[in-house]
């Protein structure tokens, strides 16, 4: 597929292209084998964004990878920050004008980036903003990594580093397979981001046939499943698209993740009030649960203008969380950053760039 794109000379973003692919077309100008390496350090551990700065490349390759990449880079837009937090949300927009926002949370030592990895979100639970509107399109590889290559930069202006990158933004990442692995692999790359694959968490709402290809990546990566219901019935209500695939089958899937990578799943479930948080239903999780390599983070809803939904008082989500802990199942209440901003869990729009 890159091999079109390049003979034919369109532009190409170089971030979508793996160690080997860029490689590959740097020898095809005929540059000599050390300048893939050199290239892709500038990308992704120097971090430039700018062919100029590459300062120990000839000039002619300088130009002529600014020449095929020309019109690939994301534009960061807006940022807005919430001081007391340090938690950043960033517009990113591309050059056909599609836009995704990101998020940086700062928590102790921790720099965390939670990325994007489709424009809106074809599932459409009923409870997310992202959900809510059209999925125009599924982001490339490169342009899921820019995320993390742009609150990396800002970082590195005070030594800082991105040190776990949540894939949790706007979009099903198992339904846009092969980008999302492709960025995970590139920034996990050793001569590059080199960041560990024990530092990603994806994020599904349960796509079984994905959750089982992941197992067979020989990547040790986290992986989150959104549960929200201990039932079909009132899964399928929440998050009619994954209906084809029962809550066993997903189970099932999880559970062959957990024994082919030694990590432990973690299941999300949005508390909504007076729809899933009832006592009953803390004790079906629980049996669903229990004897697994399991944990279980329990969200309390974030608040979608227009969205029929409410957040359930504090001891009702306490409640539920200690049923599920007495019965054998670890769990936490995950309080989510950045809401202020409308950064939180479920929060993310898309919005034109303008
Ligand atoms: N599509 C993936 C990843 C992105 S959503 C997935 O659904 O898992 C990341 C998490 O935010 C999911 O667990 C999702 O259920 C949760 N979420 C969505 N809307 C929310 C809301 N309004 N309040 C709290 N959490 C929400
Ligand atoms: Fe998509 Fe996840 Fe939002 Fe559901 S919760 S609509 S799967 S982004």
């Amino acid at each position: 597929m890159d091999g079109v794109i390049l003979r034919h000379n369109h532009p190409v973003n170089l971030l979508d292209l793996s160690y080997e692919q860029l490689a590959e077309l740097l020898a095809g100008w005929g540059e000599p084998s050390f300048r893939a390496r050199q290239v892709w350090g500038w990308l992704w551990r120097r971090l430039a964004d700018d062919f100029e700065a590459m300062s120990d490349l000839p000039g002619s390759l300088r130009q002529r990878l600014a020449e095929v990449s020309r019109g690939w880079t994301a534009v960061p837009g807006a940022l807005q920050l919430d001081a007391d937090e340090g938690t950043e949300k960033a517009l990113l927009s591309f050059p056909d004008g599609e836009a995704v926002e990101a998020v940086l949370m700062r928590e102790g030592a921790r720099r965390t980036v939670c990325v994007s990895t489709q424009v809106g979100c074809p599932v459409g639970c009923a409870f997310c903003a992202t959900g809510q509107g059209e999925c125009s399109r599924s982001l490339s590889a490169g342009e899921i990594a820019a995320q993390v290559l742009h609150f990396a930069r800002r970082l590195a202006a005070k030594e800082e580093r991105v040190t776990h990158v949540v894939v949790m933004g706007m979009g099903e990442p198992l339904l846009n397979y092969a980008a999302t692995l492709r960025a995970i692999r590139n920034l996990n790359h050793p001569q590059g981001f080199a960041l560990g694959a024990r530092r990603f968490t994806v994020s599904t709402v349960g796509v079984v046939p994905g959750m089982r290809k992941l197992a067979k990546e020989g990547l040790e990566l986290n992986l989150a499943v959104s549960l929200h219901a201990p039932k079909d019935e009132l899964r399928a209500e929440l998050v009619p698209a994954v209906r084809r695939w029962p809550i066993r089958d997903v189970l099932a899937a999880a559970d062959d993740y957990a024994s082919s990578t030694g990590r432990r799943v973690s299941y999300e479930y949005v508390m909504l009030a007076g729809i899933n948080d009832a006592p009953v239903q803390a004790h079906a999780l629980s049996g669903l649960l229990r004897g697994r390599l399991a944990h279980v983070n329990l969200i309390p809803y974030n608040r979608i203008a227009g969205l029929p939904f409410e957040r359930p008082p504090d001891e009702r989500v306490e409640n539920f969380r200690i049923i599920l802990v007495q019965r054998g199942v670890d769990a936490t209440i995950r309080r989510s950053r950045g809401t202020r901003i409308a950064a939180g869990c479920g929060q993310l729009r898309a919005r034109s760039a303008g």
